[in-house]
């Protein structure tokens, strides 16, 4: 048994996704025995059924989303950098000291600010900048029980957009959504303990 040359140490863009992600090797390394475990058939790579079997992204109301996020391109597979890459905004936060930031580094995935982004890109399904009223309503329908009747629906979707909504153009744009949220500990809210 090498226990020393783990299977992460083959991994060609370890340095890379150290670098990236903010992940400890430790961390890394369970990810990795994830990763393996998840790529059933061993192909190298994960597709759309293997993310589904992860446990915490089914039971998420966003899971199907969250899912689509691993596939920036529309592809159908994943290799583990991109599997690492979309984890690493899940890291919880709170355990590092943001004073010690390098100015050169460019931020970590995991700050209130990429947190924020990779939350509203699982609105913004056109990609558009803006949530609208529709994309508002779509997210509400996923996240909310059936005891909620569409009409009621789409008065609360209604007033979350207005709510938010500061220079009336009937969609909320990153600024808006990033202020509407203001109070709400994200850091905590997108931490997924996917790491154990
Ligand atoms: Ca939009």
């Amino acid at each position: 048994m090498g226990s020393h040359g783990s299977h992460l140490e083959r991994e060609p863009e370890l340095d890379l996704i150290l670098q990236e992600t903010g992940f400890s090797k430790a961390n890394l390394n369970r990810l990795h025995h994830r990763f393996r475990y998840l790529d059933k058939n061993n192909k190298g790579f994960l597709s759309r059924t293997d993310l589904h079997n992860i446990k915490e992204l089914e039971m998420n109301p966003l899971g199907d989303r969250i899912i689509n996020s691993f596939f920036p391109d529309g592809g159908e597979c994943v290799d583990f950098r991109g599997f690492v890459w979309v984890l690493a905004h899940f890291r919880p936060s709170q355990e590092e000291d943001p004073t010690v930031q390098d100015p050169q580094k460019p931020e970590p995935l995991n700050s209130r600010n990429n947190k924020l982004r990779f939350a509203f890109q699982l609105y913004d399904l056109d990609c558009d900048g803006k949530i609208s009223m529709k994309e508002m309503l779509q997210v509400l329908r996923l996240m909310v029980g059936v005891e909620v009747t569409e009409e009621q629906l789409e008065v609360i979707a209604a007033r979350t957009v207005q709510e938010a909504d500061e220079d009336g153009d009937g969609s909320v744009s990153f600024v808006e959504f990033t202020k509407s949220l203001e109070k709400m500990n994200i850091e905590h809210q997108m931490s997924i303990r996917i790491l154990k």
